[in-house]
């Protein structure tokens, strides 16, 4: 589109909307019209790209996720339609400044850390990379909470996004569906066969919004479909007048419920009745929905596996294994083996954890009435799993393997029965998988599994969030790295370099200096450019241990205080939301700011260390922190962390690793090497065998004098009248992270990173080193291989 069209469209938006030309109108008039043209844009080319897609009956991918962490959308797209500059330009001539447009938008947060940014990242690299594919998930009111800090202790309030969210989205009144809950089977001969049909059922609407995914200057449009849970009947008159109140709202209460809220919690399950319907909602409604279009298109559903591959993103969409056989049995009729058939053809599923405590069970007396057909499959999916398993002499498995056992029904394993292809998210991760997690599953499918590393946007990470370094970069080796990140390696040519290296810290500096302007604007706090950044950013959680790195802290403190010690300054950085029920967490974050306020209150010691807590980590705070960064703490005790992605924001922004050897942190020390990273702690098989040992951690507080006075200090803190024994008496009788085994080891690193950054030139081109080798990090390289490895798709121009 020419530039002038653009400008010209937004103008007469804002009049025919607002009767106002854009000298007169107000920001956020300017805001709703660059939302809708953007929209209105990407509608067209996705027309145009639907044509093509029709013509060519080519394979889709359809990724399911319960989350998926957008991010602020406008800049993104004005990015990738390469209008950016242009559209800056512009409203700079009527006296507008786009970023202040673009502080206008709420982040879409529907999710809440890793998992769902990493749904995005797809999306967005898909998109980029000419994939055709569709995401699905649900248009949560009410997206992840918005974290106020109140005297340290987190605070939640609702994030109502849509207010001013909804530019972005296309209604689909077109496509709606009903998903039906509760009732009963009844099953019966009739002339056709068996028949199963669902009776007494209560009926929701779901009704489809879209939101337009934008790739990097290309023809390509994608979708995230998002579906919105209405009452279908709406109040039921007779049931209220024959008194029956509590029924006669019943479908009303349940759909007002179902898209009301994304859950808060990461890495737990959050075993609650309402989560099952809300996965059940959006699966059932995306399924229907595809393959009734691919029946009206084929007039069978034979050649369904042609045509789609499904992904289950974590367990939580795994109930489409039985959706889909309830859809090819009840609903067009195929016998069983025909129906599995297809059905296995189809799904791949992704594992994100290995914690015990995220792997979805839903007990079947909470189910099966909520469900009765699902059930009823999933069961006979389970009979026929185990009479198998029993056939090829494994019985032995089953306690490990069956999809229901001990009245509960395990979703994990229903993903891996239903799937052709199962994989983990990093090397280690995707061994772990196989060697202990689902080591019986390994051996009866041992060609089942397998590793796909995860990626990021560096579109965003890099492009947008740091358009400094990255015009740096275009001018220095050309620009082909933003289409195909591998190319930025050629910056290694120039690691002795000593003028690029200096520009390249120059930069850093500048990003620093923006960050700092941040954190006295929102904390209050004045910090040091000149200090090592050593950030934390992550949602909290035990296993990341956010805890060591303020151990860490306490004990810088007390050196300083008591023994002389006058380090390098640092400043330490700390972003984390903890999910609303989860108490060690909030206390956690209130440790940090107390530690925090007792090194302000302290004269001395307050020249040299600061520790900065940002209130409402998202990705819109995390495009701010992470170009300024020094240090990317990456601490997670190993085995625990499935790859994280922050790590890899970190890095190809130039900060150097401090990490233990889990998740990518493994992928990202090959790529650099032993000198470009700082490595620390026990490693997996080490933390397994202390594990089986038994772990004792009085033993490391008896031996160690540093433990020992750190932990004997936080006893004699007072911080606002509040003390903190609770901390130490965690640390020495609950912490299953061991963070105590690894405390020695970490303040060793910890020391190796101050001598380091003293060597300016040193530290530079450590920096760069990693800028350098963070190509493999690309979601466009991750999602290559979804596309040709698990879903066999093609690219559509
Ligand atoms: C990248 C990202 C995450 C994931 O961070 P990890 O360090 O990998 O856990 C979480 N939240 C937001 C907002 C992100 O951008």
């Amino acid at each position: 589109m020419k530039h002038q069209e653009f400008e010209q469209r937004i103008e007469k938006y804002l009049k025919r909307q607002f009767g106002i030309t854009i000298t007169l109108a107000s920001k956020r008039q300017v805001y709703e019209a660059l939302m809708s043209t953007v929209r209105e844009k990407l509608s067209e080319k996705k027309f145009a790209y639907e044509q093509e897609l029709k013509k060519t009956k080519q394979k889709r991918a359809y990724y399911m996720s319960m989350e998926f962490l957008v991010g602020r959308t406008l800049r993104n797209n004005l990015f990738n339609l390469g209008i950016e500059k242009q559209t800056k330009e512009y409203l700079e001539k009527n006296n507008f400044n786009l970023d202040e447009i673009y502080d206008i938008e709420p982040d879409p947060g529907l999710g809440n850390g890793g998992l769902g940014r990493l749904a995005s990242c797809y999306l967005d690299a898909l998109t980029s990379s000419d994939y055709p594919v569709t995401g699905f998930s649900i248009l949560y009111e009410y997206g992840i909470f918005k974290q106020v800090i109140n005297n340290g202790w987190q605070q939640e309030f609702p994030d109502y996004w849509l207010d001013l969210g909804k530019y972005g989205l296309v209604y689909r009144n077109d496509e709606e569906i009903e998903v039906r809950f509760y009732g009963h089977v009844e099953e019966k001969m009739t002339e056709d066969g068996f028949k199963v049909e669902h009776k007494d059922y209560t009926s929701i609407q779901a009704e489809p919004y879209d939101l337009l995914i934008s790739g990097y200057k290309t023809k390509t449009v994608n979708t995230l479909r998002l579906w919105e849970a209405k009452a279908k009947t709406g109040f039921n008159m007779k049931l209220f007048e024959r008194g029956e109140y509590s029924k006669s709202s019943e479908a009303e209460a349940i759909a007002s419920s179902i898209s009301k809220l994304l859950y808060p919690a990461d890495s737990t399950n959050e075993g609650k009745e309402l989560r099952i319907k809300q996965q059940y909602f959006f699966i059932s409604a995306s399924l229907q929905q595809l393959v009734k279009n691919h029946y009206n298109e084929f007039g069978t559903l034979e050649n369904l596996s042609d045509h789609v591959a499904l992904h289950i993103n974590d367990t939580h969409p795994a109930m489409g294994v039985p959706e889909l056989m309830r859809l090819l049995l009840d609903e067009y009729g195929y016998s069983w083996d025909k129906a599995w058939e297809i059905t296995t053809k189809i799904f791949a599923y992704t594992n994100h954890t290995i914690m015990a405590e995220a792997l979805e069970k839903w007990s079947v007396d909470l189910f099966k009435p909520l469900l009765p057909r699902i059930y009823s499959i999933i069961e006979e999916i389970n009979k026929r799993f185990c009479q198998l398993v029993i056939d090829q002499g494994k019985h032995y498995t089953l306690a490990e393997t069956a999809i229901i056992y001990d009245n509960q029904i395990r979703m994990a394993n229903l993903s891996i029965v239903g799937s052709h292809n199962v994989n983990g998210v990093s090397k280690l991760h995707s061994d772990i998988l196989v060697e202990s997690t689902f080591r019986a599953f390994n051996e009866l499918y041992p060609t089942k599994f397998g590793n796909v590393t995860n990626g990021i946007a560096h579109r965003r990470w890099l492009g947008q969030a740091n358009p400094e370094l990255a015009s740096y970069l275009k001018d220095l080796i050309g620009d082909d790295f933003v289409k195909d990140l591998s190319k930025i390696s050629k910056l290694n040519d120039y690691k002795n370099d000593k003028k690029v290296v200096a520009k390249l810290q120059e930069i850093k500096k500048v990003k620093k200096e923006q960050l700092a302007t941040y954190i006295q604007n929102t904390t209050g706090i004045t910090v040091n450019p000149d200090s090592i950044f050593d950030v934390q950013v992550k949602r909290l959680h035990e296993y990341k241990r956010q805890l060591l790195n303020a151990l860490h802290i306490v004990y810088l403190y007390r050196e300083i205080k008591y023994n002389g010690l006058r380090p390098v300054p640092r400043t330490f950085i700390f972003a984390a939301k903890a999910s609303s029920g989860y108490q060690m967490a909030k206390n956690i974050i209130k440790f940090i700011h107390s530690i925090s306020q007792m090194i302000e209150c302290d004269e001395l010691v307050r020249d040299y260390i600061k520790v900065v807590f940002l209130p409402d980590y998202k990705v819109t705070l995390a495009e701010k922190i992470i170009p300024a960064a020094d240090i990317s703490e990456q601490i997670s005790q190993a085995g625990k962390e499935a790859s994280g992605t922050g790590n890899m924001k970190l890095m190809l922004n130039g900060a150097l690793t401090l990490g233990t050897l889990d998740g990518a942190n493994v992928e990202i020390h090959e790529a650099v090497g032993d000198e470009n990273i700082f490595i620390f702690g026990l490693e997996t098989p080490e933390v397994d065998e202390l594990n089986a040992r038994g772990y004792k951690p009085w033993e490391y507080y008896n031996n160690s004098v540093k433990i020992k006075e750190t932990l004997d200090f936080i006893r004699t803190m007072t911080v606002g009248g509040m003390n903190f024994n609770f901390i130490v008496d965690y640390l020495l009788t609950q912490d299953n992270y061991m963070c105590l085994a690894d405390f020695e080891s970490y303040i060793a690193a910890q020391e190796k990173v101050a001598e380091t950054y003293q060597d300016k030139e040193k530290w530079g081109r450590m920096s760069l080193v990693n800028t350098a080798n963070a190509g493999i990090f690309s979601a466009d390289r991750s999602v290559e291989e979804y596309a040709k490895d698990i879903w066999n798709i093609k690219k559509v121009k």
